[in-house]
């Protein structure tokens, strides 16, 4: 009965210690959004775990830090952050309490995606507060645009090859069939945009400058007088002006926001109609990767612009 304990306690030890070695293996990332993380995914394959702080229906500016936030952070081998300042309002203090020495900013296992990728809006003069939450690096929302998930892909496929060098043909090989199936369906998305090239339309936020710019749609005003400020009664009646003036008939809204004003609006626009838009992966059921959140957006865009234009 000893000896078989003692054989059974080996084996559980024996176990474990296999388990450790596979857990090992795979290297812990933390994401600040679920798009970093579908994308590290796609790349990572099982040579990652991926946890995401913010949800993709929850405004990445403004996120509420949990303590499992902390937990995850502290045993990360490589955090993603968005950058440009997205996530300024929450993400420093949760790196720094982190007691991580890995992934502060500047150490191997910190990655900026917005290092490489194409960013609209970068402020030529002095920002000041009274131009609202204008961010002084430029636009944050790039990952709105498929070239650049492209380039945030390529970046997280040379960075896991440096933190995990024995890995690095796997995730070359998967970066490269990630960049095939995104490159089939940007095809298919442009084809499904192109009859609406030119269309004016209205934005929430400054959400989707890179989105809009990539399938020739122009943004003539935003629901929000400034970034971040909430809406005016002054700048509503504006805006309503400014929509029948130029012809624009929709006004493409984030999940997060209150829909009121933007109802307010089309109700005063003559064809005016309010889109829900999901501006990240999990933002709606649907967008469950990054090549599914332009599925989802593109067919929804498509078929609203369509009854519209009737195109
Ligand atoms: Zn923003």
């Amino acid at each position: 009965m000893r000896m078989r304990a003692s054989i059974m306690s080996a084996v559980v030890v024996a176990c474990l210690a296999g388990t450790t070695a596979n857990a090992q293996k795979a290297l812990n990332v933390v994401t600040s959004t679920e798009d970093l993380g579908s994308i590290v995914r796609e790349v990572g394959g099982d040579k990652v775990t991926v946890t995401s702080l913010a949800r993709g229906y929850q405004d990445p500016h403004f996120v509420d830090p949990k303590p499992s936030f902390i937990l995850a952070v502290n045993r990360a081998d490589l955090y993603v952050a968005v950058g440009r300042e997205l996530e300024i309002g929450w993400l420093p203090p949760l790196i720094t309490s982190s007691r991580n020495a890995k992934i502060q900013p500047g150490a191997s296992g910190y990655l900026d995606a917005s290092q490489n990728v194409h960013i609209l809006e970068i402020p030529t003069g002095q920002v000041t507060r009274a131009m609202g939450d204008v961010h002084p690096l430029g636009n944050p929302h790039y990952w709105l645009e498929p070239g650049n998930g492209r380039l945030i892909a390529r970046a997280v496929r040379d960075k896991l090859g440096e933190l995990s060098p024995a890995d690095k043909a796997y995730v070359a090989q998967r970066y490269d069939d990630f960049d095939k199936r995104l490159a089939a369906a940007e095809k298919r998305w442009d084809a499904a945009m192109a009859p609406y090239k030119g269309t004016k339309l209205v934005t929430y936020h400054r959400s989707w400058p890179n989105f809009m710019e990539r399938f020739g749609l122009e943004v003539i005003g935003y629901v929000e007088p400034k970034p971040g400020i909430p809406p005016s009664p002054s700048h509503t009646i504006d805006l309503i002006d400014e929509m029948k003036r130029t012809g624009a008939k929709l006004i493409v809204v984030e999940p997060y926001f209150s829909l009121k004003t933007p109802q307010a609006v089309a109700s005063q626009v003559p064809g005016g109609k309010v889109l829900i838009m999901a501006p990240s992966v999990g933002g709606v059921k649907e967008a469950t990767d990054f090549i599914q959140l332009f599925e989802y957006n593109v067919g929804l865009l498509t078929s609203t612009l369509k009854q519209i234009t009737g195109k």
